[in-house]
């Protein structure tokens, strides 16, 4: 197959989606696409760490992470029906260097134990930065980013297509592009607007403090200090996040406050 029938059938088939906060996105990936790219890179990425003992090294670590996300992802499941389906894992890797976590399409995420004992943040806040994740994964991110990316690519094959070259070997498919825009690429600064506006509410609803979604960033910023944590890099500031957060988290006193235990989503083992 050339190029040419590829970028054609691609164009003819773009599809837009609306996102959770009522944004068009350019979707030439399916989130099912991309889904099942991260199912694969996933595995790859955590293979190598694991044989090295680096995954979930640390019980009690593992532990306060899952409880808490578990907790949201309940929330996630409630608000956003389609993520009921997914089979949704967090992994804590053990490095104590990286200020940073991380989320694949269909909820596949990782901690680096870093963010943790650099950070110090208290559940209420530690609750925030993975609700910010989930916030990610449950607005379809992954497959976004990887359509904005195949699209550029397309580009530039189109230039290709001039001089009747074959590109192809220099493009990203699949897991590479999957695992390369959910770890390795800054996102934009309305999809980190976006992911901090599900995740306050997602927070709150599963019992977590709204306000600490702003004494986290805080956190960040100072830990950040001369030289930017990870997390900041990929997870770029939008104009006035704390202004925003702190306009936000009165509203879901009512979420927070709400009486009652709160359920939790159960992973596989
Ligand atoms: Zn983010």
């Amino acid at each position: 197959m050339k190029i040419a029938p590829i970028l054609i059938f691609l164009l003819l088939t773009a599809g837009c989606a609306t996102s959770p906060t009522g944004r068009s996105q350019l979707m030439l990936i399916s989130p099912e696409q991309a889904i099942s790219s991260s199912r694969q890179a996933y595995i790859q990425t955590l293979q190598p760490l694991e044989q090295q003992g680096l995954v979930d090294a640390d019980p009690a670590m593992t532990k306060r992470v899952k409880d808490i996300t578990g907790r949201i992802i309940a929330q996630a499941i409630e608000l956003y029906p389609d993520a009921k389906e997914w089979d949704w894992q967090i992994k804590v890797i053990d490095d104590p260097e990286m200020v940073n976590a991380w989320a694949m399409a269909g909820g596949k995420m990782a901690v680096y134990s870093g963010l943790i004992e650099q950070l110090r943040p208290t559940d209420d806040e530690l609750a925030q930065v993975l609700a910010h994740e989930i916030g990610h994964a449950v607005a379809n991110h992954t497959a976004e980013r990887m359509s904005v990316a195949l699209a550029s690519q397309l580009g530039v094959l189109g230039l290709g297509l001039a001089v009747d070259s074959d590109y192809r070997g220099y493009a990203l498919t699949g897991g590479a592009l999957a695992a390369t825009v959910a770890i390795g690429l800054p996102n934009s600064r309305t999809s980190e607007a976006e992911a901090d506006q599900i995740g306050i509410e997602l927070a709150a609803r599963a019992g977590y403090n709204p306000y600490a979604a702003v004494t986290l960033w805080e956190k960040m910023a100072e830990v950040g200090g001369s030289s930017p944590v990870e997390f900041l890099s990929t997870h770029p500031s939008p104009g006035n996040r704390q202004k925003t957060l702190q306009r936000l988290a009165p509203h879901y006193m009512d979420e927070y406050e709400a009486p009652g235990e709160r359920p939790r989503y159960a992973f596989a083992e």
